[in-house]
C-alpha cells in the first residue's frame, strides 16, 4: 500500500490535543535502551537489552516525525538509553532536520561519546545538547554511574563547546544521602564554565525498583542549601510555559540554575511532551502505565492516517497529572532507560 495515499488531502494543521486541552508540540524519541554506564537511579547493573531488529530504524522514526510535524510538533529530543551508542546517530539528525516544521532537534546524553561525535552532530544540524552529570568528583561519579568515566564526560563537554554548541545544559539528578556533598561544587563549577545547570528530583523510575520517597532531594531543599552558600537566588522568567524547570541566577549575568521538581511540584498542567520508546511504543507521559504500539502499525504497512490516529488515541488517554506526589501513584513497569528520559 502507498503509505502516503491518503495523508496529504488536508494540509491544515490539526494539533495533537489531549482531553484537557493541552497541545502537544514536543516529541522525545528514545533511539536505544542500551547504555555505556549504569547510573543506579536508572538502570540495573545487569540488563538484557532489546534485540537490534526490534528497535525502530532511522527511516521509521523519520516517518513518525513527519506525521507529527504536519500536526504542529516542532521540537524533537533524542534520548535513550544512551543515544550516542546508536551507530551513526548523526544520520538520524540529518533526516529529521529535513522535516518541514521541525524547529529544534536536541539531544540528551551522558557525554561519554561526545568527544568523537560532537562535530558530526553539529554539522548534521543538531541544535542543542543536554549533558547529564551529577558530580564533578571522580569517585562520586563512579559511585553513581558504576563506571570510571568522568574524564570522558568532561572531554565530551569541551568537544561540544569547540564544535560550536551553545546553551548546553547540565542535568544533575539529586538523591538524598548521595548528592549533599555535590551541590555546591557543581554550582560553582557550572558558574565558572558558564553552563546552565539543572537539578532533577529522583523519580520512581530506577531499574532496581529501590526508589523511596525519603531519597527525594527536593528543589526546595536544594535551593535552601545553595542560598546559604551563595545568597538569595534571583528568579528568571520562563522561556516557554511548558518549560519543566524553574530557573534562577546567583546574581545578575550569571548562568542559570534550574530545578525540575517532578516529584514534589509536578508540572503536568503545562506538559506538551509525547514520547516514543526505542521499540516504537507511544507514551503520553513518562509515568504512563499504558502504551500504544506504533511499530506494529508501521511494519504492517499501515497508512500515515492510521499511525496518526493511534497517537491521537494515546494522547486522549493522557491523565491530568502523573500523581507521583500522591498516594494513588502507580509505578510504571518500565525504568527510565527503557522509556527515554
Ligand atoms: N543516557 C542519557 C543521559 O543520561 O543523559 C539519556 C537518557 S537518561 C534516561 C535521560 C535523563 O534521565 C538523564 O538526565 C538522567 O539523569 C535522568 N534520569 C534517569 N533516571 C532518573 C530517575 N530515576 N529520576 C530522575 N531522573 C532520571
Ligand atoms: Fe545510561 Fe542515561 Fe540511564 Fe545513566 S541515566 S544509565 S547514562 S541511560
Amino acid at each position: 500500500m502507498d503509505n502516503d495515499s491518503n495523508q496529504d488531502s488536508d494540509m491544515r494543521v490539526n494539533p495533537i490535543v489531549d482531553s484537557y486541552g493541552r497541545v502537544h508540540r514536543s516529541l522525545r524519541i528514545s533511539v536505544t535502551d542500551r547504555c555505556n554506564i549504569r547510573c543506579f537511579y536508572c538502570m540495573p547493573e545487569n540488563v538484557k537489552f532489546l534485540p537490534q531488529d526490534s528497535i525502530l530504524t532511522f527511516e521509521e522514526i523519520h516517518r513518525v516525525v513527519e506525521i507529527l510535524a504536519k500536526q504542529g510538533v516542532s521540537r524533537v529530543r533524542l534520548t535513550g538509553g544512551e543515544p550516542l551508542v546508536r551507530s551513526e546517530l548523526w544520520n538520524l539528525v540529518k533526516l529529521l532536520k529535513s522535516v518541514s516544521g521541525i524547529e529544534e532537534i536536541a539531544l540528551t546524553t551522558n557525554g561519554i561519546l561526545l568527544k568523537d561525535q560532537a562535530e558530526k552532530l553539529k554539522s548534521s544540524g543538531l541544535d542543542r545538547i543536554n549533558v547529564s552529570l551529577d558530580s564533578i568528583d571522580r569517585d562520586k561519579f563512579k559511585e553513581i554511574t558504576r563506571r570510571d568515566a568522568l574524564d570522558k564526560v568532561l572531554a565530551g563537554l569541551d568537544a561540544a563547546i569547540d564544535a560550536g554548541f551553545t546553551n548546553t545544559r547540565i542535568n544533575a539528578v539529586s538523591v538524598k544521602g548521595i548528592s549533599e556533598t555535590e551541590v555546591i561544587p557543581l554550582v560553582s563549577w557550572a558558574q565558572e564554565q558558564g553552563l546552565h545547570l539543572r537539578f532533577i528530583e529522583f523519580m520512581p523510575l530506577d531499574g532496581d525498583q529501590a526508589w523511596q520517597d525519603q531519597q527525594v532531594f527536593s528543589g526546595t531543599m536544594l535551593r535552601a542549601i545553595i542560598e546559604t552558600e551563595f545568597g538569595a537566588l534571583v528568579p528568571v522568567e520562563r522561556d516557554r510555559s511548558s518549560q519543566p524547570s524553574t530557573d534562577f541566577q546567583l546574581s545578575e549575568g550569571g548562568s542559570h540554575i534550574g530545578f525540575i521538581d517532578s516529584v514534589t511540584e509536578p508540572f503536568c498542567q503545562s506538559c506538551d511532551r509525547m514520547r516514543i520508546t526505542a521499540e516504537g511504543k507511544f507514551r503520553n507521559c513518562l509515568f504512563s502505565t499504558e502504551e500504544w504500539d506504533l511499530k506494529q502499525l508501521i511494519r504492517s504497512n499501515a497508512s500515515n492516517d492510521q499511525i496518526e490516529q493511534r497517537i491521537r488515541d494515546g494522547i486522549q488517554h493522557k491523565k491530568l497529572g502523573h500523581g507521583s506526589d500522591s498516594g494513588r501513584f502507580v509505578r510504571p513497569e518500565r525504568a527510565m532507560y527503557q522509556i527515554g528520559g
